[in-house]
């Protein structure tokens, strides 16, 4: 019932999404931005038609007009004109340009500024792991695309943000971050199934949550988890506890949220 109604409100708010430049009531806000979420016209097809961005399948919706391709833009992306593989043809259209700020941060420990040899493999082994968590496409999971903050709390570090590390320029900030005292309640923004969890070096203890075709978020310097991979879960219900493991600079929960393996704003959605 919950999920027949959400999608009548997104066909409803797209048709007036397509009327002015402000956006409808869309479940999120569509930013057709490095970071941001597309929101590309495909046109009516009887058929659901096979889309790609970046060799990534993408998330469709279908609203009056036809079939609607929801695709996250990666940070790195190039500015101009970008393009979606649908059923083996481009379909072409814009990105605009966005600046995000700069971040300077101490880390007293240089190994996690920058890492040895050793933690350089630890990294490289954790990537591989992480991989395939952030393309899941988990049968029977439709997202709802309105996600409600994991923890409550002063956000601090925002998405986009290119930081420097003791001067050190390194990847920029692929989430959100919540300032929380430890030990508060960490719930996962959205219904999902657990897809992973871990203790890893730059997200410490982590928990990924799968919400369906390709929408997944990552909670990170968790100082507990409270779930087990293969776990379903409903929006609002915890999942672990703040904490400051990994490379943190004090207690916050830090959210990373993707589309088509695509690192996206999660204030979008909130
Ligand atoms: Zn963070």
């Amino acid at each position: 019932m919950r999920r027949w109604l959400f999608s009548t409100v997104l066909t409803l708010s797209f048709v007036a999404a397509q009327a002015g430049p402000k956006a409808g009531p869309f479940p999120f806000h569509p930013a057709s931005v490095p970071g941001g979420v597309a929101v590309v016209s495909l046109g009516d097809a009887a058929e659901r038609p096979e889309v790609t961005y970046r060799g990534e399948r993408v998330l469709l919706r279908k609203d009056a007009k036809g079939w609607v391709a929801i695709v996250g833009i990666p940070l790195s992306a190039k500015v101009g004109a970008d393009a979606l593989s649908v059923n083996g043809k481009q379909v072409t259209f814009t990105l605009q340009d966005k600046h995000y700020a700069e971040q300077h941060l101490t880390i007293k420990n240089p190994h996690l500024v920058t890492p040895d040899a050793e933690e350089e493999a630890r990294i490289a082994q954790e990537q591989k792991l992480m991989e395939p968590v952030w393309k899941e496409w988990p049968e029977g999971f439709v997202p709802s695309l309105k996600f409600q903050p994991p923890t409550k709390g002063r956000k601090t570090g925002s998405f986009g943000l290119r930081r420097f590390y003791n001067g050190i320029a390194r990847s920029p900030h692929g989430g959100l971050d919540i300032a929380a005292p430890a030990g508060q309640t960490v719930k996962t923004p959205a219904d999902g199934v657990v897809v992973l969890t871990g203790d890893f070096f730059y997200s410490g203890k982590t928990v990924f949550v799968a919400h369906g075709e390709g929408v997944v978020s990552l909670l990170g310097h968790l100082s507990a988890i409270t779930v087990k991979t293969g776990q379903r879960v409903k929006a609002g219900e915890q999942v672990g506890k703040v904490g400051m493991t990994g490379r943190a600079t004090g207690p916050h929960l830090h959210w990373s949220l993707s589309l088509n393996n695509a690192r996206v704003d999660p204030r979008l959605f909130l």
